[in-house]
């Protein structure tokens, strides 16, 4: 065995990645973890992932005071590094999962560098990206009146107007939920027929705190305080020509997610939807040694608790693995 191969590869450093890497440094498997923008990955998500563009984190256990997202991810980082974690800046640009040892092209964008990194288990957890709607606002105001997760700030609007937008599960889920604790939930499709399975979609239609709009979509939006004022929408049939301004101070994007695996997709098997698929409820994917963890094959709680405990698991089957296979 080469000294420069690592044991442990751990893509992502989101809650998943960090988690993995707390467990594999205590295991003395001596992790290198590669913390970047995450392999496809929107601008303006650093390393850290989705918890970087949030603001409290209060369901995550263990904080009864609440924390802010980046400080969530800066303790777990800490923690990693303790324990001897190794961070390399980067994106992936280049995985050969199927080599022995893998090879894993680590690029700096910044400098244009390239470096080829051997290793002999890999943990994928680089994330999914929350869908946007493509306005410049929104990443102006994203965790300051623009969030994509209902769970994690619905409780930050209570008695307030919010807007959801969608027309999947998630985004009537999401309705139905922030009824809860807002004032007035209105509902902004794109179409006038509904993705969502018709259960979700009565059950959203019921609730008299939550009105539908539909044909038409969120153009721009106003600041307030603390979150927004108004949230200007617009006709998507060019014969309504509609513009009309709500008065609302959260928009909550429901439109779906994309999993980060653009650079490994062709070698793993996915679902239809592109996650990875894992074997029952653990973290070994359609290759040997080659483990994920995380909203990259979770498209159902989307939790940072969740996928922090599914770096855990991620750690320990790489760590079984390395010993049944005598290596590391
Ligand atoms: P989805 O089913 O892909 O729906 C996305 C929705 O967003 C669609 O209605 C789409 O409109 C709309 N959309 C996409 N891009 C848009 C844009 N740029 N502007 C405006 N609207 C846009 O995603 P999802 O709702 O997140 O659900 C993902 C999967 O998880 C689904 O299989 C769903 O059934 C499942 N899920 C299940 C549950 C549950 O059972 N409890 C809850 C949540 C999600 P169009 O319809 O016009 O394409």
């Amino acid at each position: 065995m080469a000294d420069n191969v690592h044991n442990v590869l751990i893509i992502g450093s989101g809650p998943a990645g960090l988690t993995a890497a707390i467990y594999a440094a205590r295991a003395n498997l001596n992790p290198v973890c590669v913390e970047g923008g995450g392999l496809g990955s929107k601008p303006g998500e650093g390393p850290g992932g989705q918890l970087m563009m949030t603001s409290d984190v209060e369901n995550f256990p263990g904080f009864p005071e609440g924390i802010m997202g980046p400080d969530l991810i800066k303790r777990l980082r800490d923690q990693a590094e303790r324990f001897g974690t190794k961070f390399v800046t980067g994106v992936v640009s280049e995985a050969d999962l199927n080599a022995s040892p893998k090879k894993i092209t680590i690029t700096d964008e910044l400098r244009g560098e390239s470096k080829v990194h051997e290793t002999h288990a890999v943990i994928l957890a680089t994330g999914a990206s929350a869908r946007l709607l493509g306005l410049e606002k929104e990443n102006q105001f994203m965790g300051r009146g623009v969030t994509t997760c209902a769970t994690c700030d619905g409780a930050f609007y209570k008695d307030k107007a919010v807007v959801v937008v969608g027309g999947g599960d998630s985004a009537m889920e999401e309705a139905t939920f922030l009824t809860r604790y807002c004032s007035k939930v209105t509902l902004v499709h794109r179409r006038g027929e509904f993705r969502s399975s018709k259960i979700m979609y009565d059950r959203a239609v019921a609730n008299p705190k939550v009105e539908i709009k539909t044909n038409r979509t969120v153009v721009d939006m106003e600041p307030g305080k603390p979150f927004l004022s108004k949230i200007v929408l617009a006709g998507t049939n060019e014969d309504e020509g509609v513009e009309e301004s709500l008065d609302a101070q959260g928009l909550f994007i429901a439109i779906g997610h994309t999993p980060n695996t653009k650079v490994f997709r062709d070698q793993l098997k996915v679902s239809a939807n592109g996650y990875i698929e894992v074997e029952g409820a653990g973290s070994r994917t359609s290759i040997d040694g080659v483990f994920a963890a995380g909203d990259v094959h979770d498209n159902h709680y989307r939790q940072a608790i969740t996928a922090a405990g599914s770096g855990c698991k991620a750690a320990i089957d790489a760590e079984r693995w390395l010993e049944a296979n005598e290596l590391g």
